[in-house]
């Protein structure tokens, strides 16, 4: 017998897992959402030329990571490994540039697909939850960014967060910067000292790469290398220092990581990157401004910032700090149980009726025996057990258990959903008290 599982680096979430996921997901949501951003979807395969001309021919991402295949149209077909290029396309063929009211905000949330060394934190099949803000170049629109990413992370329940910042200069500094680099890294080509045969690539095609190698990136040559702050213009170090000390003014703590260079092509001026103190699987998110992007997909000038989650390292990094203590995988509020076969009918429609009240229940379709219906109350974590049997039916009433306190009464129908409305009522006063 053939015996399938899942691809390397691919994973099955269900049970408390997918909850968990849910919940972090509709926080995310409901917080973004009083930021004005609304949710979009779009393919999740793209064009190849979509990602070697957005994520960029020199990033890791698309030398080495992307699933990539012809159809049988033989097009190049690539599963997208981020979010922002296809967000972007989908701005300019709909043509979200003649929106008056710039930026335009636009979140979405969907796998991703990178072909990567899988570990701890580290998937082929991860899912991003991502933002983008188009419209506007303005050390306010950067700070809001981060401020809404502080506040979901912070309702989440993350303390001890650290959020690094660094700037890439616009592109007149980017270029002069770069030609520095090549200076300097040119005799590290060869020879005895040389840099590995990536970085040798990343020479060509885009020196700032190699600062993020990950093979070198104890290399001497790479730890000592030019700051990109010593090839910043005026215009660009104003604007990092305004976003700076807009941060400071709304409290924002930061660090500003000259090494931080992000591993996609298009990013310039304000890069940003969320950890963790103590966590060891790199950040929770990360984001930055690209003001080229939109036209070089063939929208206007148009500049733009945007941040993602991911969202599985969200989970773990919750998980290992208790966050999700009092999420169950089973919250049922009521388990009907109907004793015999003859109390089915009568249990059916009770649970519906209860559903239609905005209760959480189910009914044990299996007419167990009262022993093992309640040990199912305990796995489905009911709160409330409604016993029917044939003696309920003849005098038209129900026995409704508080599976907590163990103590039970006999309701008539009339008085059924106050009953379990008050034991529930107390129960979360209870909880909160
Ligand atoms: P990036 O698009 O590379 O800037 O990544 C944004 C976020 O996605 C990271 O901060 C991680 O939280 C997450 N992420 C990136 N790569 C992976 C991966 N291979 N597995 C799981 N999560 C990832």
């Amino acid at each position: 017998m053939a015996n399938y599982t899942v691809a390397r680096g691919t994973r099955d979430i269900l049970g408390l897992e997918k909850k968990k996921e849910s919940v972090v997901c509709e926080i995310i949501q409901a917080i973004a959402s009083t930021y004005g951003y609304n949710m979009i979807e779009t393919p999740i395969f793209e064009s190849t030329d979509l990602f070697c001309r957005s994520v960029g021919e020199s990033s890791d991402i698309v030398n080495k990571e992307m699933y990539t295949f012809l159809d049988k149209g033989e097009r190049s077909i690539t599963l997208r490994p981020e979010g922002t290029a296809g967000a972007i396309r989908l701005f300019v063929n709909n043509k979200l540039y003649n929106n008056p009211d710039l930026p335009v905000k636009m979140m979405y949330l969907g796998p991703v697909f990178r072909y990567e060394r899988p570990q701890s934190g580290r998937y082929r099949q991860f899912k991003q939850f991502g933002f983008e803000c188009v419209g506007l170049k303005n050390p306010y629109v950067d700070v809001e960014l981060i401020l809404m990413v502080k506040n979901i992370l912070e309702s989440l329940g993350f303390e001890n967060l650290i959020i690094k910042l660094n700037t890439l200069g616009d592109s007149a500094s980017r270029t002069n910067y770069v030609n520095a680099l090549k200076d300097y890294f040119k005799p590290y080509l060869e020879g005895e000292n040389a840099l590995c045969p990536d970085c040798k690539r990343r020479y060509e095609q885009n020196p700032l790469r190699i600062l993020d190698c990950k093979y070198d990136a104890e290399h001497e040559a790479i730890k000592n290398a030019p700051k990109i702050n010593d090839y910043l213009n005026q215009e660009s170090k104003d604007y990092f220092l305004e976003v700076l000390s807009l941060l400071k003014k709304m409290n924002v703590s930061y660090e500003v990581d000259t090494s931080l260079v992000r591993g996609l092509d298009y990013y310039n001026d304000v890069v940003f990157e969320i950890y963790q103190e103590g966590k060891n699987f790199g950040a929770l998110g990360a984001g930055g401004r690209y003001d080229g992007l939109v036209k070089d997909i063939g929208g206007p000038l148009l500049p733009a910032t945007g941040f993602a989650f991911g969202i599985e390292r969200l989970v773990l990094a919750m998980e290992q700090d208790n966050l999700f203590d009092d999420l169950h995988e089973f919250d049922l509020d009521v388990l009907v149980m109907p004793l015999s076969t003859k109390c089915n009918e009568t249990a059916l429609k009770t649970t519906e009726f209860l559903r239609k009240n905005g209760f959480i229940c189910e009914m044990d379709f299996m007419n167990k025996s009262l022993k093992s219906q309640f040990k199912t109350v305990e796995r489905k974590n009911a709160p409330i057990a409604l016993i029917i049997g044939e003696d309920e039916i003849a005098n038209n009433t129900f026995i409704v258990k508080d599976t907590k306190k163990m103590e039970q009464v006999t309701v008539k129908e009339e008085e059924l959903l106050d009953t379990i409305g008050d034991i529930l009522g107390g129960m979360m006063y209870e909880n909160n008290d």
